[in-house]
């Protein structure tokens, strides 16, 4: 069997669910680790919900974090159209053949007429159900359909047991009478969910279905519509929900889920891959750290579990960081430049990374840690007016030294501090401020060395100035 896997977007959202990139990558790593396809379409039929950009900006950010499929409405492929509001005539045409075969019939039903079946059903605690009305009048009905009405096409629910095996869960068994007559063909002409995933997953030949659970009500109907076609049906995999740490559904109301936010917040592509590869699966030797290429190599649908994973940010945020440690020097001032954009000198960042790697969770967190290299202090963490005479020490001290380096730095302002009888705590905790702005910083001697002698006389002086006071100069 070759497999091909999918993932089916809808573009209903501005960018792509982090969850929906660690379904992604079970499906690409199946079908890569099987020597088969990974394929992108988009499922845009329901026209209501589609939020502009949103298609545009999922694929740049499959693109962007490394999830290349074979075949996609951007690469094109043996099955295009891969849009779905692109195929409306195939859809058309496989529920015409259904009617055809006695398993599906037209229905023209007005809105208010279901609405009022529904609250009656309701009202008398029975499942909400259409009542078949226009399947016991088809031939009426199919004159009306004729003459122009306006209608939808439904899926004539068998009477029977579904039973299916999903590769995660197991089997699980469902009473078709606990299932409506789908509508399949919308009035507007398009396939609702289930026809057209049914239609194209049989079309483009996906052997794997891997997606979220909860997907796994919609499954029972889809393999009534296998069968009523007559085709194969797929192998089945369904994937539990990303939760936040306190186990709450994953959520924007408490953490970013759109997976450009993660990206642009300086969480590396490798890193966000690995942390999401690590939901609901873990690596056979329990390895936490590993390349997408280790991963797809590994990566097996059966040791896939059922237990909701949890999508905790912070974990992220540690992960990335060892994935920043571990960069090459040259990588990760590429990458830093790449981020920060280009109003900061070359030469400057690449002084700084060695101060600052070991602090860094995610590339936003440079420019916080090291804008005071590149801008002297407009503001400073602590007041400096009582530190006058301190400052003034440290000037005339600082002028002093001819070897600029973070080794003479550090002697004489220690030696200083030792001299007025400071402790050195709060010694270096004015020093920090007067040149970073700040009570935590960089290693100060080595900023120093940096920033050059006459750069750091300025700060000091200045910031002795701001602490002085215009009125007493
Ligand atoms: N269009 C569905 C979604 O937005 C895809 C469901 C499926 O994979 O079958 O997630």
């Amino acid at each position: 069997m070759i497999v091909r896997t999918r993932i089916a977007p809808s573009p209903t959202g501005k960018d792509v669910h982090v969850g929906s990139i660690s379904t992604g990558l079970m499906n690409y790593a199946w079908a890569k680790k099987n020597g088969g396809q990974f394929i992108i379409r988009i499922e845009d039929t329901d026209q209501s919900r589609i939020v502009p950009g949103g298609e545009k900006k999922m694929l740049e950010t499959l693109d962007a974090i490394g999830l290349k499929a074979d075949e996609s409405p951007k690469v094109g492929g043996p099955f295009a159209p891969y849009r779905q509001s692109e195929r409306l005539d195939i859809y058309k045409k496989y529920a015409l053949e259904l009617i055809a075969k006695g398993k599906a019939y037209y229905c023209t039903c007005p809105p208010e007429r279901l609405d009022s079946m529904r609250k009656q059903q309701q009202a008398e605690k029975k499942m909400p159900k259409y009542d078949r009305q226009c399947f016991h009048n088809q031939a009426e009905i199919k004159k009306q359909v004729e003459a122009g009405a306006s209608h939808v096409i439904r899926l004539l629910m068998p009477e029977k047991e579904i039973v299916f095996h999903d590769l995660i869960r197991g089997t699980i068994t469902v009473q078709s009478n606990t299932l409506d007559d789908q509508v399949l063909l919308k009035s507007d002409g398009f396939p609702t969910y289930h026809l057209g995933v049914v239609v194209d997953d049989h079309l483009m030949e996906i052997s794997h279905i891997i997606r979220g659970e909860e997907w796994l009500p919609s499954t029972p109907k889809h393999i009534i519509l296998f069968e009523a076609f007559g085709w194969k049906i797929p192998e089945f995999a369904h994937v539990s929900l990303l939760r936040n740490p306190d186990k709450s559904k994953l959520s924007k109301r408490k953490n970013p889920v759109w997976t450009s936010e993660y990206l642009e917040k300086g969480i590396l592509k490798e890193a966000l891959l690995n942390y999401l590869a690590l939901m609901g699966w873990s690596h056979p030797d329990g390895k936490e750290i590993f390349s997408l290429e280790e991963y797809v190599k590994v990566f097996d649908l059966k040791d896939v579990q059922t237990t909701a994973p949890v999508f905790d940010p912070v974990k992220l945020e540690w992960m990335n960081g060892e994935y920043i440690r571990n960069l090459k020097f040259e990588i990760l001032n590429l990458k830093i430049q790449e981020y920060i954009g280009g109003d900061y000198d070359k030469k400057i960042i690449e002084k700084t990374i060695p101060l600052v790697r070991e602090r860094l969770k995610k590339l936003s967190d440079y420019l916080p840690l090291c804008s005071f290299i590149f801008h002297a202090p407009a503001t400073f963490e602590v007041d400096m007016g009582t530190y006058k005479d301190l400052l003034k020490n440290i000037s005339d001290t600082l002028s002093t030294v001819s070897d600029w380096k973070a080794l003479t730095v550090g002697e004489a302002m220690g030696d200083l501090a030792k001299k007025l009888e400071m402790k050195n705590s709060e010694f270096f905790m004015v020093l920090r401020v007067a040149i970073t702005g700040k009570k935590i910083s960089p290693p100060l001697n080595e900023s120093m060395e940096l920033l050059g002698k006459e750069e750091c006389l300025r700060r000091i002086n200045n910031t002795f100035l701001a602490s002085v006071g215009p009125s007493q100069l």
